[in-house]
């Protein structure tokens, strides 16, 4: 329990980032050192979209329209935080959620960041080595800048410290130099088992390797880089240990480190090339790294829209609509099955719900959780709106599984990723968890407790701000290993799974729906000041 709290902080310290457009007007030329900084202004809001009276678009909607919202979330491009394609991807969820008939649907705005490399390359010995910058690198500290290695690159010599551990004895000696590690992942599925109160896995297909592959946002990378800047170190060379035969790994901002050097990943087997070549030279081997591009300030923009009930006790459904490519499973189906609970909810009367009901998809997942900061703030610490959450429903990532092939190579199959719902319910309403679970047939879903995670830590998840600031939350979520490449496409999306995960989260709202308030969770007490955290 211990490590996974520790881990779960090292998740919750993530942030993330966008790749920037140029944020330079055509009609500017040259551009100076202020423009490039200043962020391209947010489009004006649109106007509301017409309300949809199609049959399709009322009720529960079809596989077929929910796979729809996926794909045209997928249309978008590259839905990073702050990038037209962001702002466009906030405008399509605003424009659903008014054309299935929600009321005072807005944007709930924040500043957040945009990262953007324009130029990378690594030479070790002369060598051109395939390598991927990495995001949010080479950024000054709560500062928007522009960043370079100049024309000639940063010349250094290279030192290969393995794993990084012990730390303080790898790290010698590395003062002006650059680094090659292995970034590790640190949290298989299996590692959740502790937190596990039930699991619904009727064929026993859980009995397989796929529960020691872990997944790829919990990983050593802050570990090591903090004592690796703190050494002296100037760049940074990550090979992907863990991951498939791919380097296109976007991790995400780390709000708590700012990485103030140029970093890049290689896959593994590149990795295994590149030793060979520092093992080939003998003596002391030089890197020659170049980066060139920015990290500004961007206006991020959530999606929030509202169906009225008796009362303005407020359920929450929450996902988000950030993502750093192609983003289908990460998170379109998420955000997709935040529509589906609206398009349900929509058509039933407003009488027939004790609550209002609140549907809400983030930006800033990828680019440091500030929509979620200023959200909970907004909503729950400082309750500046008429409503009180008294429960919070999160869906992520309706995923096919994944699995390294034998060589290196990723393999999806025909199963359902391995997926929890994280709660801290009470006992009602865990119990009516996992009789949805089984009743929609819900294959391969623990039910886990994160009452104590939420009290300190938080979940790693994007309901974490929630459950951190006391708000009863079930969060469902699925790891695969392609959750932060350019290879979560539209293919990776778990349709057949998009109908009875939909069902089966109305079962839980319906439920949480009839149950007292001060019966819906069952909170430890805050520990800390946990906006702070
Ligand atoms: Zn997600």
């Amino acid at each position: 329990m211990h490590t996974l709290i520790r881990t779960a902080l090292a998740v919750l310290a993530l942030t993330a980032v966008g790749c920037g457009d140029s944020g330079i007007s055509p009609l500017t030329s040259p551009p100076t050192v202020v423009d490039a900084l200043t962020p391209v202004p947010p489009p004006p809001v649109a106007k509301a979209c017409a309300r949809n009276t199609a049959p399709e678009a009322s009720g529960m909607p079809s596989e077929a329209r929910i796979y729809s919202w996926i794909e045209g979330l997928v249309k978008l491009g590259y839905r990073r935080t702050g990038t037209p394609a962001g702002y466009a991807a906030s405008a399509y969820v605003k424009c659903q959620f008014e054309s299935l008939g929600l009321e005072d649907v807005h944007y709930e705005t924040s500043t957040s960041w945009s990262w953007e490399a324009t130029k990378s390359s690594v030479k070790v010995n002369g060598e051109t080595i395939d390598a991927f910058p990495s995001a949010f690198s080479f950024v000054t500290p709560d500062k928007p800048s522009l960043f370079t290695t100049g024309p000639d690159g940063l010349t250094a010599e290279i030192v290969d410290i393995n794993l990084g551990t012990p730390i303080e004895q790898q790290l010698k000696g590395v003062k002006g130099k650059v680094i090659l590690f292995d970034l590790k992942f640190l949290l298989p599925t299996a590692g959740l088992a502790p937190l596990m109160e039930f699991l619904w896995d009727p064929d026993l297909s859980l009995v397989d390797p796929s529960i020691l592959i872990a997944n790829p946002y919990v990983t050593t990378y802050r570990e090591v880089l903090d004592a690796a800047m703190a050494a002296g170190a100037v760049g940074f060379v990550g090979v992907l240990a863990d991951y498939f035969d791919s380097n296109r790994y976007y991790n995400e901002f780390y709000r708590r480190s700012s990485v103030t050097i140029p970093g890049y990943w290689v896959t593994s087997k590149e990795g295994t090339r590149l030793r060979a070549l520092l093992q080939a030279k003998g003596g002391p081997s030089t890197a020659n790294l170049v980066m060139e591009g920015s990290r500004k300030a961007v206006e991020a923009r959530s999606v929030v829209g509202f169906l009225p009930g008796k009362s303005k006790e407020t359920i929450m459904v929450q996902s988000h609509h950030d993502a750093v490519f192609d983003g289908a499973v990460e998170d379109g189906s998420g955000t997709a099955a935040v529509l589906a609970q609206a398009q349900y909810y929509a058509a039933q009367p407003a009488a027939s719900r004790e609550r209002t009901m609140m549907f809400a998809t983030f930006d800033t997942h990828f680019t440091g959780y500030q929509a979620h900061i200023a959200f909970a703030d907004k909503y729950v610490v400082k309750k500046a709106t008429p409503y009180t959450l008294v429960a919070n429903v999160t869906l992520e990532h309706i995923a096919k599984q994944a699995v390294k092939g034998s060589n290196g190579e990723l393999v999806i199959t025909k199963l359902p990723e391995l997926r929890g719902i994280m709660n801290n319910f009470g006992v009602e309403l865990k119990a009516a968890l996992i009789g949805a679970v089984v009743e929609h047939d819900l294959r391969r879903t623990a039910v886990l407790s994160v009452n104590a995670l939420c009290s300190v830590v938080g979940i790693p998840t994007d309901a974490s701000f929630m459950c951190l600031n006391g708000v009863p939350t079930a969060s469902l979520i699925a790891g695969p290993l392609y959750l932060y490449d350019a290879a979560d496409t539209l293919d990776k999306v778990d349709r057949a799974q998009l109908v009875p995960v939909t069902e089966t989260f109305i079962d839980i709202i319906d439920k949480i729906d009839d149950t007292p308030t001060d019966r819906i969770g069952t909170p430890l007490p805050s520990l800390g000041p946990a906006l702070n955290l």
